[in-house]
């Protein structure tokens, strides 16, 4: 069984060599009866930035710290092997957290946020884990649940062609609102505004003043901000938003990668003349809407109104160097490890 471990608790910018993939024992491909557990051949893992929190020795988060020497965890797409859970029968497919290997033993009753996933042609299955997994939740979740959008209004969206920014802005466009994205190479921004529909992109990394940068896409200010990246940007921002804007504090991907451009927040006092509402939240705070959200966007998907893009590596070997190439922004889209064939 094949296997992704961490080696040591990392401090700083992940690298590859914090993890190592493992040829683990010979196991039989058996749930060992009385374990009320089922047994999953791995077919696709999520890459997900939140997971860097958890290769930190820190215990005060939402989510503890993975066993440095055992498999990294993350949400993943598998097929059930052999069964002791009368409510998984072997061939079923199912989404929620795994381990990085070929094969995991899971256990339903430990609240994974598990799910069947049921074939359906017109759908990869793999979007399981992007646009209809976590990422498109919370890119749902929090357009609709925190930033109140209505029609015409100006969004602004940072890293806008990921996992979660992509969705966003189609939604935001959807919505009738004028969406602007900022992402980090010219390929993602010409995939923004040639292949997303949005109104218009920037690389910020071309940008010296991202204050000015913001004024030229929003002479008159900001509604929305979904803000996935925090630090500087985040800042820039809070300059420019209107009187009772709403800031979504999506994710601080910037400060977890330690870039130049993560600096900290000088203007948060903008808020408060601007009535600015600034509200942090988890996708886990909203699981009561997930079936609407699936309904909705598998919807718009289907009729060609929404287009989502994936980022496949192939094989858990790249595993590691796929998950450190989210603090680089080597992703293009959704970052997804294919680990077995379906
Ligand atoms: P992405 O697919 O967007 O991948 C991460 C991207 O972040 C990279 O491609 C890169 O894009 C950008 N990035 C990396 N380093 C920096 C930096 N120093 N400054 C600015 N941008 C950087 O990830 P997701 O869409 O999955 O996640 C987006 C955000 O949403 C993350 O912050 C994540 O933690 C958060 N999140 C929050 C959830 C919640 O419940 N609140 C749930 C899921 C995700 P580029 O090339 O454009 O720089």
């Amino acid at each position: 069984n094949k296997k992704v471990i961490l080696k040591n608790y990392v401090d700083g910018i992940p690298t590859e060599t914090d993890m190592e993939v493992k040829i683990g024992d010979t196991i039989e491909l058996k749930a060992p009866k009385g374990s009320s557990c089922f047994l999953v051949k791995n077919l696709y893992l999520s890459c997900d930035p939140y997971m860097r929190g958890r290769m930190r020795d820190f215990h005060g988060s939402y989510l503890p710290p993975f066993l440095p020497g055992q498999p990294i965890e993350g949400f993943g797409l598998a097929k059930v092997i052999d069964s002791d859970d009368p409510n998984y029968t072997p061939g079923e497919l199912i989404c929620g957290i795994t381990g990085w290997e070929e094969y995991s033993l899971l256990r339903s009753s430990n609240e994974l946020q598990l799910r069947k996933i049921q074939l359906d042609d017109a759908i990869p299955l793999s979007y399981h884990l992007g646009l209809l997994g976590m990422a498109g939740f919370t890119a749902y979740a929090g357009f609709y649940e925190i930033c109140s959008p209505r029609k015409g209004e100006s969004v602004f969206v940072s890293a806008a062609s990921g996992a979660v920014g992509q969705l966003v802005g189609q939604l935001a466009k959807l919505h009738g609102c004028y969406v602007v994205g900022s992402a980090g190479s010219k390929q993602k921004v010409d995939l923004l505004k040639n292949k997303l529909g949005f109104d218009e992109a920037f690389n910020y990394k071309e940008e010296a003043d991202l204050d000015a940068a913001l004024k030229r896409y929003f002479p008159d200010g900001i509604n929305i901000y979904f803000d996935n990246v925090g630090g500087s940007m985040l800042d820039a921002a809070l300059l420019n938003m209107k009187v009772r804007g709403r800031i979504a504090l999506c994710g601080m991907v910037s400060l977890q990668s330690l870039s130049s451009s993560s600096q900290g927040i000088n203007n948060l006092y903008n808020a408060i003349p601007k009535r600015v509402r600034l509200e942090g939240f988890l996708q886990s705070d909203y699981v009561h809407i997930f079936p609407q959200f699936l309904e909705h966007v598998k919807g718009y998907y289907k009729e060609g109104k929404i287009v989502y893009i994936e980022d496949m590596s192939e094989g858990l070997e790249l595993a590691p160097a796929a998950l450190v190439g989210l603090f680089s922004g080597k992703n293009v889209g959704k970052q997804v490890v294919r680990v077995a064939n379906e």
